[in-house]
């Protein structure tokens, strides 16, 4: 299906489905809007056959044609329930149904299914069935939790649920009376987080695992209270509760009268615009990410600015990243201008990387700060907007204080700590590092940079400005080593080795990071994030290989080298 269409059939709901009477195709079943033409006297047999109906609430009065007439009717007509017929691929035979009830208010949808014809029992048709209306309802209709209730004695039903990835959310004791007993109902559910959990190995969310939900160094290191985030992450800071300043910041973020801050983001894009005459209003930093595709969609379409797109190759795409950056400026119609190091000096700067900040991307900290400033000069486009709050997942700044910053490169001191002479030396010449140079603080002054970051200014939600760019722009996600998450810095093909330095290094990679931000979010448990954590943390990236390929380095010396920068508490790490 094409974007379009994914857009229209989301926006009309079910009415679009419905009355185009399009049929869902699956491998060996098809999924039909129920009509009239499936009405039939097999089809209500089922709803009087006490065998099928052993776990729902048919089946105890006489079910008739009449009353399968006006189901049908009511679920024509309804805006908030789907009814598919199910039908065998090979010869269309009617051998059940499946349905979809809609809480649009909640985004949530309940599903019930019905085989009636016991010959596909036990033939998974339920499962393919689920998996195709999971798709519709996550894909096409923007629901954000799917939900069924089943007996608990259920058991076909429990396995599909299992296999599924929905998490058993609780039981209502004794709801349902069956022929003459009261069974539970347990609910199950899945939440719609565009992300793989459910196909984690299922080992990953074993509750009955000792360990189940404690952190990696449950004894060695201190945790935050409220999410997965240990004392060794950079610059973080408890409160008197054990609360970390990321989820502090969360709070925050809710009492934030993003009215105001998006007036204030109004008016300096405003001032920078009246002022820039016939050149660029500003410049956009972009990577290829899905927070470049977002910056540059808010500046070009909701305040009609004309950006500079600007980026530093880090010279490690990936597909998906180079496909996803090309597809921006294409559609969005976008001026570019990226720098890209050469392959040789990428190399060598890796390998000095891990012995000055212990870990592999030095060139990339340092020139996603650098190069848009110096094309802010040469340019003399004073106005650099970045996208996500420094505030979001760091302790280093806060909501109610916006970051602003001019004469000094705030990636230089924050990412890279090290500065393009420190890294020279080692066959790395000051010619070779001159391109991460920053303008000085005069030149820098005399153009009057401002840099911002929108997410200051309008509320930030990864998941959703995710799925928006997704459907408005094609925009693609892919695996990304080291996270669950498909669209965190899926442009490059180094994150993994870089988590992973991070991980050995402080005892948390970007599972937690993530883990933790959809604690923050609601999206997962606390116990859930640890184990998210533990598993993506801990797992030793392919791309690894490609790293010692370039360097030079043998695994036990990138062990040693990144253990040297352990720091703090991270020293009695294992
Ligand atoms: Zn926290």
């Amino acid at each position: 299906m094409s974007i379009q269409e994914v857009k229209t059939v989301s926006l009309n709901g079910l009415e679009h489905i419905k009355s185009d009477n399009k049929v869902i195709e699956g491998s060996r079943i098809d999924l039909e809007p129920l009509s009239e033409k499936y009405l039939s006297k097999e089809y209500v047999s089922w709803l009087n056959d006490s065998e099928v109906c052993r776990y729902n609430s048919h089946g105890s009065s006489v079910y008739t044609l009449e009353q399968a007439k006006t189901y049908i009717q009511q679920s024509k007509s309804s805006e908030s329930l789907i009814v598919f017929a199910i039908s065998t691929r090979s010869n269309h035979q009617h051998i059940g149904n499946i349905s979809l009830r809609i809480s649009w208010q909640n985004r949530s949808g309940e599903i019930a299914i019905i085989i009636g014809n016991k010959e596909f029992w036990g033939k998974s048709i339920g499962a393919e069935a689920y998996r195709l209306i999971i798709e519709l309802g996550f894909n096409r209709l923007d629901l954000h939790r799917l939900w069924s209730g089943m007996a608990s004695d259920n058991r076909a039903m429990v396995r599909i649920m299992e296999k599924l990835g929905f998490i058993r959310e609780g039981r209502s004791r004794e709801a349902l009376f069956k022929d003459g007993r009261y069974l539970d109902i347990e609910n199950w559910g899945v939440i719609n987080q565009k992300q793989p959990v459910s196909s984690l190995p299922v080992e990953v969310l074993d509750r009955k695992k000792p360990d189940y939900g404690k952190p990696f160094y449950l004894e060695k290191l201190r945790y935050c209270v409220r999410c997965c985030m240990p004392e060794t992450n950079e610059g973080i800071k408890f409160d008197e509760m054990g609360i970390c300043q990321a989820c502090q910041s969360q709070e925050q973020k809710i009492h934030i009268d993003w009215v105001a801050r998006e007036k204030q983001l109004k008016q300096i894009l405003e001032r920078y615009k009246s002022k820039s005459g016939n050149n660029y209003d500003c410049i956009v930093p972009i990577s290829g990410g899905k927070d470049s595709a977002f910056q540059l969609h808010v500046i070009i379409k909701r305040y009609g600015l004309k950006p500079l797109a600007v980026t530093f190759s880090h010279n490690w795409f990936s597909e998906t990243g180079k496909y996803n950056l090309w597809n921006i400026l294409e559609k969005l119609n976008v001026d570019h201008i990226m720098f890209t190091p050469n392959r040789e000096l990428v190399n060598k700067l890796a390998a000095a990387s891990l012995y000055k900040i212990g870990d592999s991307c030095w060139h990339c900290h340092s020139g996603v700060g650098t190069f848009p400033l110096q094309v802010a000069v040469k340019f003399n486009i004073p106005l650099i907007v970045w996208g996500e709050s420094v505030a979001e997942s760091s302790g280093r700044a806060c909501y109610f204080e916006p970051m602003k910053f001019g004469a000094e490169s705030l990636f230089l001191k924050i990412s890279a700590k090290v500065t393009p002479d420190e890294m020279t030396g080692n066959h790395i010449t000051p010619k070779d590092v001159y391109p991460f140079q920053n303008p000085s603080k005069e030149e820098i002054e005399k153009v009057g940079v401002l840099g911002i970051h929108l997410g200051d200014y309008i509320f930030w939600d990864d998941e959703r400005q995710m799925e928006f760019v997704r459907k408005e722009y094609g925009w693609k996600e892919d695996e990304v080593e080291g996270t669950y998450k498909r669209y965190k810095s899926v442009e490059c093909i180094m994150p993994g080795v870089h988590d992973y330095s991070k991980f050995v290094k402080r005892g948390f990679g970007r599972g937690t990071d993530h883990a933790s931000q959809d604690v923050r979010a609601g999206l997962v448990t606390r116990e859930e994030g640890f184990e998210l954590a533990k598993y993506y943390d801990s797992k030793r990236p392919e791309m690894l290989d490609y790293y010692l390929k370039i360097t030079g380095f043998t695994e036990e010396e990138f062990f040693k080298i990144v253990k040297s920068h352990r720091e703090g508490k991270a020293k009695e790490l294992p």
